[in-house]
């Protein structure tokens, strides 16, 4: 093994390097399948290599070959923020080596997830007194919500909207559900005068993938309430903007739910991975997933968090929520959500402005739906991600292709919002 401290300030030099260069990069790669592989060994190496070595590998085999999620103009799915407090809490995170399955196998990171959890929840205006953990994806914390309702109601239906994630599909399914899709009113929120009667769970959205649009959380979550049906909601991407006070709107009625997750890897400077996870029904959770095996005995008092989803192993996550909240504040937080979402707006009155152009979705947050009205978009689309400038996504409403510009990423200014709106102008053969 090399120098651990030579190593160390080779990794930071170059982590920093990379933030600071990363702008100037595609933001897409110029590579095929297959490309990455056919440039690394096929035989694990039988001698160690050095660290410094395996630095060079990385800039001339593997970044070339990355999407970078990092750029200020990547505007794709939902764009993300690898922060500087989440690249530290990361270090420390695989220095300390915790194991979070139960209090006994790592007290304090037990206790500061479920102080963070409070933490949040408090920020975002949730109903004092609900349990949070953290799971690694909304997938995952969907799978947990729907096993749950699963335990009160087994057999039923879950009911989501047209435009729910697909992962809500995939989480009913795989804790072996029926999924029936609800189709949407003309702002693509979903419909509330469905029938519930095989109803398990319903899955309501606050800012869908598609468009951002948000479900009638409290109106689903009264008829929920009468007929007995678990209500979890999907605040992915969304939910994080209810930190800010003028945006909490969008978590309105879910109080009333049953669960809900919000994911801090999108649009709270966290990076991949964390997704939190808040229940006013723990009780329900603990059954569902609390095994008790002898050599885990449970310590009494104490929470262990293996108890509340499907995971054992559990990574000391609460660490990087931790300090992304610490190191920019809850006003840091608020700032940069407020800063995305002026942008969001800034651009939609460009392609408002433009002939030829039309946004072609409520925008609340930070993400715009628009299109070129005469040109292909997929086409558009792709032309521009192709100068490597900026990386956008297009998806379909009702039958139309449009492209997503997603603003998530804390170092993305208004020049690069500028910038892309330049270049897809330029993309329109
Ligand atoms: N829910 C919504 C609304 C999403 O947009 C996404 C992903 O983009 C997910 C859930 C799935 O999130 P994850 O990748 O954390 O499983």
């Amino acid at each position: 093994m090399s120098d651990f401290r030579a190593d160390l300030a080779l990794a930071s030099e170059w982590a920093a390097a990379y933030l600071e260069r990363v702008g100037g990069l595609p933001v897409l790669p110029d590579v095929a399948p297959g490309d990455t592989r056919a440039l690394l060994p096929a035989e694990a190496p039988e001698a160690p290599d050095t660290f410094a070595a395996i630095l060079a590998d990385l800039d001339t085999i593997i970044v070339p070959g990355l999407t970078h999620w990092n750029h200020p103009r990547f505007f794709a799915w939902f764009a993300n923020t690898g922060s500087e407090p989440g690249i530290l809490a990361e270090l420390l995170i695989a220095t300390l080596n915790v194991n979070n399955m139960t209090w006994l196998s790592s007290p304090a990171a037990t206790e500061l997830e479920l102080t963070v959890l409070d933490w949040l929840a408090r920020l975002l205006g949730l109903p004092a007194g609900w349990h949070g953990h953290i799971e690694d994806t909304a997938s995952t914390a969907t799978v947990a919500a729907l096993a749950a309702a699963r335990t009160l109601r087994p057999g039923g239906v879950v009911y989501g909207s047209e435009q729910a994630n697909f992962s809500v599909e995939k989480a009913a399914r795989l804790v072996g559900l029926d999924y029936r899709p609800v189709a949407v009113d003309d702002d693509y929120r979903m419909r509330a005068d469905f029938a519930l009667d095989d109803a398990t769970a319903v899955v309501a959205t606050v800012g869908t993938t598609g468009t951002t649009s948000v479900d009638p959380v409290r109106e689903l979550a009264a008829r929920c309430r009468e007929a007995g049906v678990w209500l979890h909601i999907d605040a992915a991407y969304a939910g994080s903007a209810a930190i800010c006070p003028e945006l909490r709107w969008c978590l309105d009625g879910v109080d009333e739910a049953d669960s809900v997750v919000v994911n801090p890897h999108k649009w709270l400077f966290t990076p991949m991975d964390c997704s939190t996870l808040w229940t006013r029904r723990p009780e329900v959770f603990h059954e569902t997933f609390a095994l008790v095996p002898d050599y885990l005995a449970a310590t009494s008092a104490a929470v262990d968090l293996k108890d509340y989803g499907p995971a054992l192993g559990r990574r000391f996550r609460a660490l990087k929520l931790w300090l992304v909240l610490r190191m920019y504040g809850a006003e840091g937080l608020r700032a940069l959500i407020r800063e995305h979402v002026r942008l969001a707006q800034l651009f939609a009155s460009w392609v408002d402005a433009e002939p030829g152009w039309e946004v072609v979705a409520a925008h609340p947050f930070s993400t715009v739906c628009f299109r070129h009205r005469e040109a292909d978009n997929d086409e558009l689309a792709r032309r521009a991600t192709a100068t490597g400038e900026l990386f956008v996504a297009t998806t379909r409403l009702r039958g139309q292709s449009v492209i997503r510009l997603a603003i998530g990423n804390a170092r993305t200014t208004e020049a690069d919002v500028r910038r892309a709106w330049e270049v897809l102008c330029a993309s329109v053969a």
